[in-house]
């Protein structure tokens, strides 16, 4: 209990799972909070000791089930034989497992990233940025970025980590609050004593990690803003891998250097765009089917599966970039036979990015090492497919330097290993024979155990006269000679008694002893080997981390421009054009989502924006249930694949680079977070008139529903206008049909609507685009097809006529002019003779006293004007 107390001192916010014989045991609080999770039998060790475990075989499995429900563990280990042991056993805490740094196998879903990240802000002067460093521990990848407070939430929304670090202290004026950031991006808050974010504590273990003088070669300039949270990231890293070791002693050797990402390399998604468009899971349920990444669900290695959420999450903008992976895709769309190849070489490899992450935290199994090398030699063919296309000659060249690297690891491996190990080392069997002589030996010592038995048994037998004398073995009590209690008269005196049975008695003599010894410690011996030959090859496979992982990102690459072509071809998309203008042309687009799920029903819609002369913003009406929502994220969703890189659901697109997208759509119900759905919708709103561009594709669905009718159209009105204004992109979806009137008095404006029919009283919907207008909301024949009683749909057409007459007198009057894109303070909006007077004032003229008086003149005038 003495060594539990200080571990658990050790690691106070972990739950401890002891090693105890068999078993990994938890004690008091833990011992209760494990019974409540895991539903483990909860017994008491001493009275009052709350006590639970659970098998030391099957422990993966629980810790899984810990971590995911957002628990962090330490594992503390026997790590002394319990046969050396003088008292009590020496244990030490190895792992701690937190939910973003998960590396084994059965803690990971395979196609999944598990991410972690940590943010830290970093003033200089009068301005605030947050620096944010992004990893992911089980594949070494590590990014650095800077970016905006405001912009922090969209950053980490695109990375989605599972845990996110910040500093512990927290200051009034900090620009971040952890609680809201971890809740907003789903995370996991852990937080880190403020040293380990001083910069240079951060630069000097950044340094000593990758063994460099200065990080300048990283791209990292001296007092970068990145640094922070790089470095507390790093050594919280370390620590949680190697508790027991001083930070810098080397481990993580598959950490790659920090990669800077720049935001201007990518299409910024915020977080609602992301949820909205819904690219990784569904908005409503969460899920992953139904999101356009269930569309791109043909990867076949794991790496693909990782990367190609990256490409979806972060589209291009740089022209000559997304054509390379266009004509990636085009070569394989065009040679079917060629692409099943690739796809099936692709498929033998494993996800040796997680292998490689595995060796360096020192948890790498026989199979790993052996799937490694299968793997590196199965790319082999890959290679050679690549080498046919001259198309793929970027991922073929870097493919091909990687794996001349890697090939003499892959061979030394081959020859050394068997085909298929076993999944642990504890009982040996990994290392071929003929690969070491002491391991050799002592095998064929094991080996030649049996016969030497046999003819022993046959030598006492003689010796003796007793025929039904057996020699045996046993794991208590080691070889035996074991013999009826008939016989007893007839033993010899060199017998020595072990052991007595019902019936029987067993025996050792000194020549059974003297081949024990020998035969167990040659068991002991090539055990010994064998785990020094597999240290070996790890050591090797360290050398070689970095082609490695280089290796493993090409595979990636090309398994996801093999995805794309396979989407490509199974749902017939087209290859978008795309240019430097702001032109959007799509004919016959379709929504890739529910394109594939409906196939022939799905009807498919055009779009013309900008260009030289179309117009910038148009306005879409029709009732509900028609199908303005699809087809406006349908437009966002054809212009972000296209830009990924991938063809597009349409018979034609040409595509002008769009910097951004942004999208407000639908009623998203933020009040858990406190915040009512209006002012969601307003604040993102807000962000979007900010910073939209001319280059900026906007998606407005229902604008200005959470508040009052005649509120929420002038809210509608003047955000159109202000669209219109900066000339973006814009797709204004709206049950305001009154709005449609812009267009008579502002350039730049079309107004389309979704068709319906009537028929018998009943309304179809065609799902058709069409210019013009709607001038009604069908919303009572939505009602009527809903079930609603007739009585009270006979009602509400009654009571719809009253009301229609009377809104018509409050809607803006048709007259009214737009206001200019910029309103300042003297427009004729504001007549007032003060503003006259204000005008007329010289004030480089007026005496401090006279001013003064003229100053208190106006106020009066105004307060007697008001
Ligand atoms: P609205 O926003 O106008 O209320 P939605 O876009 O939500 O309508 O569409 C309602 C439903 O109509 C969708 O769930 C889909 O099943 C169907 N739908 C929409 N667009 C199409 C289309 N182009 N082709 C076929 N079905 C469609
Ligand atoms: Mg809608």
């Amino acid at each position: 209990m003495r060594q539990f107390v200080r571990f658990k001192t050790e690691h106070p916010d972990c739950l401890l799972l002891f090693r105890m014989g068999d078993f990994y045991e938890l004690f008091g609080p833990d011992a209760q909070l494990a019974h409540d999770a895991l539903g483990i039998t909860l017994t008491e060790r001493t009275k009052g000791m709350p006590m639970a475990g659970v098998p030391h075989h099957s422990i993966e499995s629980y810790l899984r089930r810990l971590v995911e429900q957002g628990h962090r563990v330490a594992v503390c280990d026997q790590v002394q034989d319990p046969k050396d042991a003088k008292g009590v056993v020496d244990r030490a805490v190895t792992r701690v497992l937190t939910p973003g740094t998960l590396v084994d196998e059965a803690l990971l879903e395979d196609g999944d990233e598990n991410v972690i990240a940590a943010v830290a802000p970093f003033t200089r002067g009068q301005t605030t940025v947050i620096g944010v460093a992004v990893a992911e521990l089980s594949t070494g990848a590590f990014t650095v970025q800077q970016c905006d407070p405001l912009d922090l939430p969209d950053v980490l929304a695109r990375v989605a980590p599972a845990e996110l670090l910040t500093p512990e202290e927290e200051h009034d004026d900090d620009p971040i609050v952890p609680d809201t950031l971890a809740e907003q991006v789903g995370s996991a808050l852990t937080r880190r004593p403020g040293w380990s974010f001083r910069l240079e504590d951060a630069e000097e273990l950044l340094r000593s990690h990758y063994g460099v003088a200065t990080l300048e070669g990283f791209g990292l300039a001296e007092q970068d803003p990145v640094l922070p949270a790089a470095g507390a990231l790093l050594r919280y890293l370390l620590e949680t891998q190697s508790p027991q070791e001083d930070v810098k002693s080397g481990r993580l050797a598959h950490f790659r250097p920090p990669v800077r990402l720049h935001s201007e390399a990518y299409m910024a998604l915020d977080i609602a765009t992301l949820r909205s468009l819904e690219i990784e899971r569904t908005s409503h349920r969460g899920e992953l089917a139904g999101s356009l990444r269930s569309v791109f669900s043909h990867c076949r290695t794991s790496m693909g599966r990782r990367l190609i959420r990256h490409w979806l999450c972060r589209p291009l903008l740089d022209l000559a970039a997304i054509e390379s992976r266009q004509r990636g895709v085009r070569a394989l769309v065009e040679d079917r036979e060629g692409a099943e190849e690739l796809r099936q070489a692709t498929g033998q490899v494993q996800d040796v990015a997680r292998i490689g992450g595995r060796v360096a935290v020192g948890r790498c199994t026989p199979r790993d090492l052996v799937a490694l090398g299968l793997s590196v030699e199965a790319a082999v063919g890959l290679r050679a497919i690549l080498a046919q296309c001259p198309a793929l000659t970027t991922v073929h060249d870097a493919l091909a330097a990687s794996l001349d690297e890697l090939a003499p690891l892959a061979a030394l491996i081959r020859d050394q290993c068997v085909d298929s190990p076993p999944a642990h080392l504890r009982e040996g069997g990994v290392i071929r024979d003929g690969v070491d002589e002491e391991l050799d030996e002592a095998r064929s010592l094991q080996r030649d155990a049996n016969a030497w038995l046999a003819e022993y048994q046959a030598s006492i037998v003689e010796e003796t006269g007793i025929g039904a004398l057996k020699v045996g073995f046993n794991k208590v009590f080691g070889y035996y000679i074991e013999v009826s209690k008939a016989n007893d008269s007839r033993i010899p005196p060199t017998f020595i008694r072990k052991q007595t049975l019902k019936n029987a008695e067993r025996y050792i003599t000194p020549e059974l002893k003297t081949f024990e010894d020998k035969v167990l410690n040659a068991e002991a011996i090539a055990i010994e080997r064998e785990k020094a030959l597999f240290a070996e090859l790890c050591i090797r496979v360290t050398r070689s981390l970095e082609p490695l992982s280089r290796f493993a990102h090409t595979v990636g690459e090309i398994d996801c421009l093999s995805c794309f072509a396979e989407t490509a071809h199974r749902l017939g998309w087209t290859q978008p054009t795309l240019e430097d203008s702001n032109v959007l042309a799509i004919t016959e687009g379709r929504h890739p989502v529910l394109d594939a799920s409906m196939r022939e029903g799905f009807v498919a819609n055009d779009c013309v924006l900008a260009g030289p002369d179309g117009p910038t913003l148009a306005l879409i009406t029709g009732p509900n249930m028609a199908g303005k929502s699809t087809y406006i994220r349908q437009v966002a969703l054809i212009v972000m694949l296209a830009q990924a890189g991938s063809y597009v659901p349409a018979r034609e697109a040409r595509i002008g680079i769009t910097d951004r997208i942004f999208t407000r759509i639908g009623a998203s119900d933020e009040l858990h977070a406190g915040r009512s759905t209006f002012m969601v919708e307003m604040t993102e709103t807000a962000n979007i008139l900010h910073h939209a561009t001319d280059r900026s594709l906007v998606i407005l669905d229902e604008i200005g529903r959470g508040t009052s009718t005649l509120d929420g159209l002038s809210l509608a009105w003047a955000i159109a206008e202000t669209l219109l204004g900066c000339r973006a992109r814009t797709l204004f979806a709206t049950h305001y049909h009154e709005l449609t009137s812009i267009s008579e008095r502002s350039e730049g404006v079309c107004n389309l609507h979704v068709a319906v029919r009537e028929w018998q009283g009943q309304i179809v919907f065609l799902h058709r685009i069409k210019p013009g207008r709607t001038d009604r909301s069908y919303g009572i024949h939505v009602a009527e097809i809903a079930g609603v009683p007739p009585e009270t749909i006979r009602r509400a057409q009654q009571l719809l006529q009253t009301l229609e007459v009377r809104e018509g007198e409050s809607v803006p009057p048709a007259d009214t002019a737009p206001p200019p894109a910029q309103m300042s303070l003297f427009t004729e909006y504001l007549p007032h003779p003060v503003v006259d007077e204000l005008r007329a004032i010289e004030l480089d003229a007026l005496a401090p006293l006279e001013a003064f008086d003229r100053l208190r003149a106006l106020i009066e005038q105004a307060k007697g004007d008001s």
